[in-house]
């Protein structure tokens, strides 16, 4: 068995945000991942958060405005 210390990640689901790529126009994704903290083999805490990406030119929209709440 591999020991495991780190973060790992596992993506929930994607899904179509609204507004546009800022760059270049495009449709934006909502990625939801769910983060987890390994110490070992031992989950420290996990976290769900939504990221956001164009579907044009991939690029990360890390300051794509104040996540939508729905
Ligand atoms: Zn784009």
């Amino acid at each position: 068995m591999r020991m495991m210390c780190g973060k790992e990640e596992k993506v929930l689901g994607v899904q179509k945000a609204p507004g546009n790529c800022p760059y270049c126009g495009g449709g934006v994704a909502a990625t939801d991942v769910e983060a987890k903290w390994l110490l070992c083999f031992l989950p420290l805490c996990t976290n769900n958060k939504r990221r956001f990406s164009c579907t044009a030119c991939s690029r990360r929209l890390v300051s794509y405005p104040a996540i939508v709440h729905d």
